[in-house]
């Protein structure tokens, strides 16, 4: 099986890019990839300039430490035997060679840039609430001033009021530090407030490749266009695109014949289930569908 396939992109420092699709459309693959939790089979993938593949031990130590995540659900993900300044300290007394003192000011430091105070440091996780937590997931993930943040739905699991602070927060700290963001989401409210870029997924494959702001005023894709109109939107313009697509994600396993989506494609044609369409520029995006012109 093929979970990811022909994914390719390059993302500097102080940029952010979304990846959307519903769920087994590779995306959690893909930041596995990129955290170097799972080795691809095939391809390149290089952080900073180095080769994964090929990095030496020694960098793919440093590697590990430039990169880090933030996941969906901040309940799960903090160790709820340890108190907040356990969890911040444990990444610095493993990976740099500050002393005591460096590390408390470290640790204070961070907690006032995501929006915490000091005292908060001795508290257990459960003493806080759910955006409070993500707060800490967030405060932990950028302890070793890492160049890339993977944050796989990290506002999914909170309520909406908590989501726009948690998402200004992640574009403050990108303001300061210019970290590099791959944001990983099934919401395109979310992802249209913080990406520049935005690549769609469907059963491991790109299928549209967009600056956020041609995306959102016109998909050219129609499984795009599908999510789009599964997002409520007072612009009529954007209202003018919507699709309906019927019927469940095929199997990854036994992906259909030539596009893969043609089975759920309101624009299907024969060619369609035929040959595989290949990601190609169409006004100025990448686009993988035999009649993006025409939809159009
Ligand atoms: Fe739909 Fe055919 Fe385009 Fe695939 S190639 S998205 S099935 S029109």
């Amino acid at each position: 099986m093929k979970a990811l396939n022909g994914v390719s992109f390059s993302l500097s420092a102080g940029q952010t890019l979304a990846v959307v699709g519903e769920s087994g459309c590779g995306k959690s693959t893909l930041a596995r990839a990129l955290t170097l939790i799972e080795k691809p089979t095939g391809g390149s993938l290089r952080l900073d300039g180095t080769d994964v593949a090929t990095a030496s031990a020694a960098q793919t130590r440093v590697l590990r430490q430039r990169v880090q995540m933030v996941f969906q659900n901040p309940y799960g993900s903090l160790n709820p035997r340890k108190r907040i300044v356990q969890m911040l300290d444990e990444p610095l007394l493993l990976n740099t060679d500050l002393s005591r003192v460096e590390r408390r000011e470290r640790i204070v430091d961070m907690l006032a840039q995501v929006g915490l105070r000091t005292e908060h440091a001795q508290r257990y996780p459960h003493m806080f609430s759910g955006g409070q937590r993500q707060r800490i997931a967030i405060a932990r993930a950028m302890m070793l001033q890492p160049g890339l943040l993977v944050a796989d739905e990290p506002t999914s699991a909170l309520d909406v009021s908590i989501q726009a602070q948690i998402l200004n927060l992640f574009m403050d700290i990108q303001e300061r530090t210019q970290i590099a963001y791959v944001f990983i989401s099934h919401n395109l409210s979310v992802v249209e407030h913080i990406a520049e870029r935005v690549m769609v997924m469907y059963l491991g494959r790109v299928v549209e490749f967009a600056p956020k702001a041609m995306l959102f005023a016109q998909p050219l894709h129609p499984y795009t266009r599908a999510l789009l109109s599964a997002t409520p939107s007072i612009d009529p313009a954007r209202r003018a695109h919507k699709i309906r697509i019927v019927g469940e994600l095929p199997s990854p396993l036994n992906p259909p014949s030539g596009c893969t989506f043609h089975k759920r494609c309101p624009y299907a044609q024969p060619r369609c289930s035929e040959e595989v369409p290949q990601l190609r520029m169409v006004e100025r995006r990448e686009v993988a569908c035999h009649f993006a012109e025409s939809i159009a």
